[in-house]
Formats: C-alpha cells, sequence, structure tokens
C-alpha cells in the first residue's frame, strides 16, 4: 500500500498534538503514512503549497492559517466555504479541496455524551472561528436557535447572516438567555491553562437546567465545568471536539471507511494522557 503523506501547518505549530492523533488513527486502520509538522508563517504559505501539491496527500491546518489558505484551493466544500475556514486540505492530482471538521466533530463528540444540537435552544458564549462553525453546523442540524453572547460587535454580522441572534455578553444578559436554553456552549478561551483570564462569576448557571459544552480543553476541568458539575449540570470539555475534528480529517485525507465513533474512543485515551501527563 503507498505510504500517505500527511502534515500540518500552523505558526506557531511546536505544540500540535495532530501527530499522535493521526498516527493512532493510521496505525490502528493498518494505514502506512507519514505526518510531518510545518512551521509555515504567512510569508511562506505559497512555497508550502506548491510543494503540498506535489508530495502530500493532506494536510491540517491550524492558525492563523484556517482563513489564509482560502486563496490557495481548487475546492471548498458548502460548509467549510459557510464558514469562511478551513481546517482539512485533501489533495488528489495535485489538485486541493478545502473542509472544515469543527462542527462534525464537536457534534459526534457531544452524541457520544448524550447531549444534542439538534432541537435545542443553545447560548454560545464567544464569536470567533470556533463559535462560527459551530453556530453554522449547529443551525445545519435542526437547532432551534442559537444566540451568540460576544464582546465586539463587529463579530455579530456573520452570525446574524446564519440566522443566530447576537446580544452583548453581560453578566445579566449571559443569566437571562442560559435560562432559557438547553445547552451553552464556551467558545472563548476563558478558563483555558495560559490565558489568565476566566469569567468573572458563574452566577449565570444558578437558574439553567442546561448542558454545559466547554470547547477548551486544558485544564481537563475548567472552573465553568466545576462549577457546572457542583450544580448538577450535564457538561463535557474540549478534548472530545479535538479528537473527533480529526478522526473525520483522517476520513478525508484517506478515503477509509471505519466506525469514526470506535476511532476516537480508541485515540482518546493516547490523547488524555499526553494532554494531562503533568496533572
Ligand atoms: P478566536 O477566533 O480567537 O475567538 C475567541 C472568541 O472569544 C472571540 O469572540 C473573543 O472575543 C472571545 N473572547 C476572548 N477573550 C474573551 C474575554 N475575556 N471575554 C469575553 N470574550 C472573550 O478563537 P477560536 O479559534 O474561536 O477558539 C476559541 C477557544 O476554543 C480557544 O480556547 C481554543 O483553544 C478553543 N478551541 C478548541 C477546539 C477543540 O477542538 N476543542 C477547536 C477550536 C478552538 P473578541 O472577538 O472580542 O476578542
Amino acid at each position: 500500500m503507498e505510504k500517505l503523506m500527511l502534515g500540518v501547518i500552523g505558526d506557531p505549530i511546536a505544540h500540535t498534538l495532530s501527530p499522535l492523533i493521526q498516527n493512532a488513527i493510521a496505525q490502528k486502520l493498518g494505514i502506512p503514512a507519514e505526518y510531518g509538522v510545518y512551521h509555515v508563517p504567512l510569508s511562506k504559505l505559497p512555497d508550502f503549497v506548491s510543494m503540498a501539491r506535489e508530495k502530500l496527500r493532506g494536510f491540517n491546518i491550524t492558525i492563523p492559517h484556517k482563513q489564509n489558505i482560502l486563496p490557495c484551493l481548487d475546492s471548498i466544500d458548502d460548509y467549510a466555504a459557510a464558514c469562511g475556514a478551513v481546517n482539512t486540505v485533501r489533495i488528489e492530482d495535485g489538485k486541493l479541496s478545502g473542509h472544515n471538521t469543527d462542527g462534525d466533530g464537536l457534534r459526534m463528540a457531544m452524541a457520544m455524551n448524550g447531549i444534542r444540537m439538534e432541537d435545542s435552544r443553545i447560548l454560545m458564549l464567544g464569536a470567533g472561528g470556533a463559535a462560527l462553525s459551530i453556530c453554522r453546523k449547529a443551525l445545519d442540524v435542526g437547532a432551534k436557535k442559537v444566540t451568540v453572547l460576544c464582546r465586539s460587535p463587529k463579530k455579530a454580522e456573520a452570525f446574524r447572516a446564519f440566522g443566530a441572534a447576537v446580544d452583548e455578553m453581560t453578566d445579566e444578559k449571559m443569566a437571562s438567555y442560559a435560562a432559557g436554553s438547553d445547552l451553552i456552549i464556551n467558545a472563548t478561551p476563558l478558563g483555558m491553562e495560559g490565558i489568565g483570564s476566566d469569567f468573572a462569576g458563574f452566577d449565570f448557571l444558578d437558574g439553567t437546567k442546561a448542558d454545559v459544552v466547554d470547547i477548551v480543553y486544558k485544564p481537563a476541568e475548567t472552573s465553568l465545568l466545576r462549577e457546572c458539575r457542583r450544580r448538577d449540570l450535564r457538561c463535557m470539555n474540549g478534548l472530545g471536539m479535538l479528537v473527533c475534528q480529526a478522526v473525520y480529517a483522517f476520513a478525508i485525507f484517506s478515503g477509509a471507511e471505519f466506525d469514526h465513533e470506535e476511532m476516537a474512543v480508541h485515540v482518546m485515551d493516547a490523547v488524555r494522557a499526553a494532554i494531562y501527563k503533568e496533572n
């Protein structure tokens, strides 16, 4: 079998977990693969793309190139085009096709925990790239309503174009929207290790019975999740999203058919051990 030549690009890229995850999937499937880590500053993106057209079967993309890659693509799927961001590129006969697996990844990770986007009234905290991808997926699969709370009004337009409601992120509004929601998703970096900022308080959780998803995965239990646990709210962190989006990406690269959920379970322990090793 021909070796699958893959990789990941970003700037910075040193701490990426993609090689660990992608190699674990390839190994489990018995597919020979070589997965490179490419530190690509914006000025070197065209050189990387020329090399990739010749030598790679696909690559993952992380910050800051999820948008920068768009002009280099030969085609893009509808969902990635709507999000304006690509995290997975497949290369066939030198042609690059762009995909975005974040929304499906989170949806699958949620389903594995019994949490649904479908038919839910969703409160989204944050209006960055991840929030936009999740919002689009949630509305595509039949969420009843998505309300996005954010601090920068200039981000609102893209969400409104999808049919989401957008409001200002204040303590009062968080409490009032949380009370009327079935699902709360934190798509800000608040509570993330090394970021130095966290939610000012958690009173907004007092009047809700919603499930809570924090897409931050380090630490394993953010203060948001700790407070959910104290209030008996069903909740989960972002590790499942990280793993499941990678499982979808490998399926796109390889064209292989396999049980995505089984694969995610298989990979999860290795990733958990790598991420939380010093805890
Ligand atoms: P991003 O594009 O930078 O967006 C971050 C959002 O959070 C922006 O709306 C930002 O508001 C808001 N925000 C930042 N600090 C805030 C604060 N102190 N108060 C209120 N809002 C604040 O980042 P992203 O790519 O969407 O990622 C967001 C988080 O999700 C990161 O922690 C990232 O590591 C995590 N993530 C996890 C996965 C996974 O697989 N689990 C995947 C993607 C992302 P402004 O626009 O006003 O700055």
